[in-house]
């Protein structure tokens, strides 16, 4: 446990050298803050400007001559994806910024649909999904950071995933009382090496797949985020040429109590 380490190893210090590891430690924190402000700024910033690039964009059209259609389509396409990438910087900041949420009983029938609905919109007949439900219970936590943590995983699949190929999403009970909400695909898979910093923002296993499939590279660390906010873990299992599965790990405490089910 990296954490019990590192206390034995403090115990080991001197009280200055603890001193001086606590100005250092909270001189970092004070940089991360000004991190996360800056990239919050900026993409609130860039919103707007976006906006309206987006908006005239699409009044233009290119008719009469195909050479500008084609090249009104790419810019259409790329504000789009900056659009994306800058909603995708927000949502990250807005979930630094908290330190808990709200926890309010998540229905989880509605949820589930909701997700298999996204997935076939998303697929657009092109792969096999499924929802299979082994749990009528509720999660406890915040309905809209835990919908886009599960949407984000659910999109995954379906964009590295080649057509003909099966997703599924599966919601069940743990022997510990706990939940679990996984979703597999059938798609590339990952290998081993990737797996550690596969959460890191911006971080791709192959640059010029993820783009071709729409991605912003922050899917992931939003995920990360929204999990750790409810004290919840992701776990990652994946096979090169054979799929993955992404699981979201929920401990007890974060189940609705059944009686309430009753109510
Ligand atoms: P992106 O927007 O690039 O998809 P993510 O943070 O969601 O960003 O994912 C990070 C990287 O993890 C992706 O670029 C991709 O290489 C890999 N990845 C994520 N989900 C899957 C999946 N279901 N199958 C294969 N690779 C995946």
């Amino acid at each position: 446990d990296p954490q019990r380490r590192l206390l034995l190893r403090l115990a080991d210090y001197t009280s200055e050298q603890k001193l001086l590891i606590a100005r250092d430690v909270s001189k970092l924190m004070q940089l991360e803050q000004v991190r996360r402000d800056f990239v919050a700024n900026v993409s609130h910033e860039l919103r707007t400007p976006l906006t309206v690039i987006h908006g005239y964009l699409d009044m233009l059209d290119g008719e009469d001559n195909p050479e500008l259609a084609g090249l009104l389509d790419e810019m259409r396409s790329q504000s789009a994806r900056m659009n994306r990438i800058v909603e995708d910087l927000l949502t990250l900041s807005r979930l630094e910024s908290m330190d808990r949420v709200p926890s309010e009983r998540v229905p989880m029938q509605p949820l589930l649909q909701a997700l298999r609905r996204d997935a076939e919109a998303l697929s657009s007949g092109r792969h096999r999904i499924s929802l299979d439900e082994h749990c009528p219970c509720d999660l406890l936590g915040s309905s809209k950071e835990l919908q886009s943590a599960f949407s984000n995983l659910v999109s995954n699949a379906v964009r590295y995933t080649p057509a003909g190929g099966e997703v599924r999403i599966r919601f069940a009970r743990e022997a510990d009382g706990g939940a679990r909400l996984s979703v597999s695909d059938s798609g590339p898979g990952i290998a081993p090496q990737h797996l550690p910093r596969i959460t890191e923002r911006f971080y791709r296993v192959s640059n010029s797949r993820s783009r071709d499939t729409g991605g912003t590279g922050l899917g992931l660390a939003i995920v990360k985020h929204a999990l750790n906010l409810h004290h919840a873990r992701l776990e990652i299992e994946s096979e090169l040429g054979r799929g993955s599965t992404f699981s979201c790990v929920f401990a007890p405490e974060q189940v609705a109590a059944q009686e309430q089910d009753a109510a």
